[in-house]
């Protein structure tokens, strides 16, 4: 289906004006032809496509490459990479191949990487960012995937940015679920990564855009709100501003100077976080002065120049001065912001900046490129931009086990306000506020921080786990012997610190049961024993422990320690643990069970789930109920068993909304395993290993009680009596078989 002449028109019109505005870019003729084949073959490729507007599906990649163009500054490859970034997506006569053939390897790999991205989001209604679940950490493992792949380069994200800035704008065309989706999606992973990227603009818009379609009542009001109060607001701006213009222009600063009202989401947040309402918020607006430099005098000393201006009229606050000048934040962004007193008492804040700054502000890190190219005032501090470019690198790449969790770091990094700390040597180190020693330790180095036991913040001696402010130099005290333990986690903010604890901590529990289980077997030895479930059933509840891990955790951070192992293995406990227990089942819903409504169908072991397993049931390992407990039975239908579980296990629930009919009812009934004593005497050849052979069939693979093994060895001779616990003939003749196949025994028999 050809598009209509309306059509044609409309597009034709829009991409003029993409045309024009990409003038300033063009440096070549093939650039103007690059774009123009891109819109081409974007056109025919969504040709008969509308979007939910009613516009030709073409408005969409034209209107992205228009973003990308003027708010975000790039140049003329993206914005042919912006103008296809859904046609491999959405049109299967076209592939990355077809575009590298026609466009060259830059734009199909951005194009690529677009496509890439298109894929993590794409419909999947279940995959709602803040829905919960799998889904959700799903997407967000393969966005972090696709943002690692990606950041080599950085084009690829800011695309995807304008993207998503030109779907948010039309979005009120979407139904409903839509909107919460997308928007869930904005609030989480766009807008932190725009002001990561700098983009405090689009960053805004994204807010307030969410807000809107969240909140559209309160985003109303607010506006409402703002708009009446405007007329006032205005007049004070102009009263308070008055004065400082006279006092610049006598200064001959070239400079423009407004009030601006923050975004309504910004207005709201704060509303909601010190649960104040609309009429309690002093700081609707702030006071902007950007100035044309001179270029005799550094960017620096005319902020501070400026500032001195001001405050001749406005007393400062002292605490108030906000200097990213000096120490730009992570972003790139620069300026100094001051709150000086008006008139009538109210604090207002003033931000002094650079034409430079102001566009490195909207832009972000593409004003920067911008700069350096052309040599302008910024050109001299490419070593501080790639260092901010590997900082984003690195918070994308920053391993975790989990993709919520990065992504829960990622936005905490990026919206948190940061400090500037130093080391003793002047260093200066970038910090979320909040940040402890402890973080910058780590941030130094993660020796130093996994080793750290206190700091000097200023000289003086302070623990590790101290708040740092503003301007601390801090040095920090480590101790070889000193390392990380699981409370530290609750004094560090930063994602380094927290992945390099939690990194430690691992290792160390993988030690920790390392050293249990070796002290364990070793004193088992002395009694001719290995670790055998049938062992663990006496020594877990002896050593209040529920299970082995747990067990050799404990011993091997020395919280047990084995005295009495000797009485707790041989304690005589058929009575406590060699009770066998069954589960009496039934199906109340089957009518047609007839005559006996319970039938008997196996036993389990006590407590352990699979031991000794009747042929038909299993003890559910999500709930694992143990004598005493409370269940229920579900006849697997797949595997044949019926498996119990507690009453309250949440998977049964689930299980039972699901299938009913497969619930049946089942109860502990218990009664002492018939045990019998019996003796066997066993003569061979001695050898290495021998009695760790015997003693490793008999109570680890025959899983069979072991009372006492006696053993003497001359002359090369081995001979040996084992008293053992059995159930009945079968166990014996079975122990008496495989010991016989033992290498070096010789021969086996029954005593007693
Ligand atoms: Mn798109």
């Amino acid at each position: 289906m050809d598009y209509t002449p309306k059509d044609e028109k409309l597009i034709e019109a829009r991409f003029e004006e993409l045309m024009r505005s990409c003038e300033r870019v063009i440096k070549r003729p093939e650039d103007t032809d690059t774009i123009r084949r891109a819109f081409l073959l974007a056109k025919e490729a969504h040709k008969g496509v509308y979007r939910r507007s009613g516009e030709p599906y073409i408005t969409h990649p034209i209107a992205v490459a228009m973003i990308v163009r003027e708010e975000i500054g790039l140049g003329v490859k993206s914005v042919a990479a912006a103008l296809l970034h859904d046609v491999v997506e959405d049109n299967d006569n076209y592939t990355v191949e077809d575009i590298d053939r026609m466009f060259g390897p830059k734009i199909a790999y951005m194009v690529e990487g677009l496509t890439k991205i298109a894929g993590v989001f794409t419909n999947n209604p279940a995959a709602m960012i803040g829905g919960g679940g799998k889904d959700f950490s799903e997407q967000a493992e393969s966005f972090r995937k696709v943002l690692v792949t990606m950041s080599n380069d950085l084009r690829v994200i800011l695309i995807k940015i304008a993207d998503r800035l030109h779907n948010m704008r039309t979005l009120g065309a979407m139904p409903v679920e839509k909107q919460i989706k997308i928007t869930s999606e904005t609030i989480f992973l766009f807008a932190p990564l725009a002001y990561r990227l700098g983009l405090y603009e689009i960053k805004t818009e994204f807010e307030n855009l969410c807000l809107k379609y969240r909140f559209p009542e309160t985003y109303k009001e607010i506006n409402e709100k703002l708009q009446l109060t405007a007329h006032a607001r205005d007049e004070f701006v102009e009263n308070f501003i008055t004065p400082i213009r006279r006092k610049l222009r006598e200064s001959n600063i070239d400079f423009k100077i407004e009030g601006r009202v923050k975004s309504a989401y910004s207005i709201w947040m704060k509303m909601q976080r010190k649960q104040i309402p609309f009429e309690e918020i002093y700081d609707l607006f702030a006071i902007r002065i950007v100035f044309q430099p001179s270029p005799i005098i550094p960017e620096k000393s005319q902020c501070w120049h400026i500032y001195s201006l001001i405050t001749d009229i406005y007393k400062p606050h002292p605490d108030r001065i906000r200097d990213w000048v000096n120490n730009p934040k992570a972003n790139g962004y620069e300026s100094l912001h001051a709150t000086v007193m008006a008139t009538g008492g109210a604090w207002v804040e003033v931000q002094i900046r650079s034409q430079r700054m102001e566009e490195i502000a909207e832009m972000g890190f593409a004003a920067h490129w911008k700069y350096k190219h052309d040599g302008g005032p910024g050109s001299d501090d490419e070593a501080d931009f790639d260092r901010r470019l590997q900082e984003i690198r690195d918070v994308l790449n920053s391993s975790t086990d989990d993709a919520v969790d990065f992504l829960d770091n990622f936005s905490m990094a990026l919206y948190s306000t940061e400090i500037v700390v130093f080391t003793p040597k002047g260093d200066s180190r970038r910090l979320p506020q909040g940040a402890t020693a402890l973080d910058f330790a780590y941030a130094v180095h993660t020796n130093v921080g996994n080793q750290a036991i206190g700091a000097k913040i200023d000289r003086k001696v302070e623990p590790i786990f101290t708040i740092l402010t503003s301007g601390n130099q801090v040095e920090i005290i480590t101790s070889k012997s000193s390392h990380p333990k699981p409370e530290w986690l609750d004094h560090v903010t930063t994602a380094k610190a927290k992945q390099a604890i939690k990194t430690f901590l691992k290792g160390d529990t993988h030690n920790r049961l390392r050293d249990g289980q070796r002290i364990f077997e070793e004193r088992l030895k002395d009694f001719g024993l290995v670790p055998s479930r049938r062992l663990f059933n006496k020594v877990l509840p002896a050593y209040n422990s529920s299970t082995k891990d747990e067990f050799y955790s404990k011993l091997g951070s020395g919280m047990i320690k084995l005295d009495k192992l000797s009485e707790v293995i041989h304690e005589n406990s058929a009575s406590k643990w060699l009770k066998f227990w069954s589960i009496e089942l039934s199906n109340p819903f089957k009518k047609d069970s007839g005559k006996d409504k319970i039938k008997q169908v196996g036993r389990v072991g006590s407590g352990f789930s699979g031991e000794r397993a009747g042929s038909e049931f299993v003890i559910a390992p999500c709930c694992n109920p143990i004598p005493g407990d409370d269940i229920i039975g579900y006849n697997d239908p797949e595997s044949g068993h019926t498996e119990v579980h507690k009453t309250s296990c949440d998977r049964l629930t689930w299980l039972a909304a699901q299938h009913g009919d497969y619930i049946c009812k089942a109860e502990w009934a218990s009664h002492k395993a018939m045990s019998h004593f019996a003796v066997i005497e066993l003569r061979g050849i001695d050898r290495i290993g021998l009695m760790l052979d015997i003693s490793q069939l008999i109570a680890g693979e025959l899983n069979i009680n072991m009372r006492e093994l006696n053993v003497r060895t001359h002359d090369g001779i081995f001979e040996g009596t084992i008293s053992v616990y059995v159930k009945d003939k079968h166990d014996i003749d079975s122990i008496i078989d495989k010991t016989k196949k033992i290498k070096g025994i010789d021969s086996v028999k029954r005593v007693s």
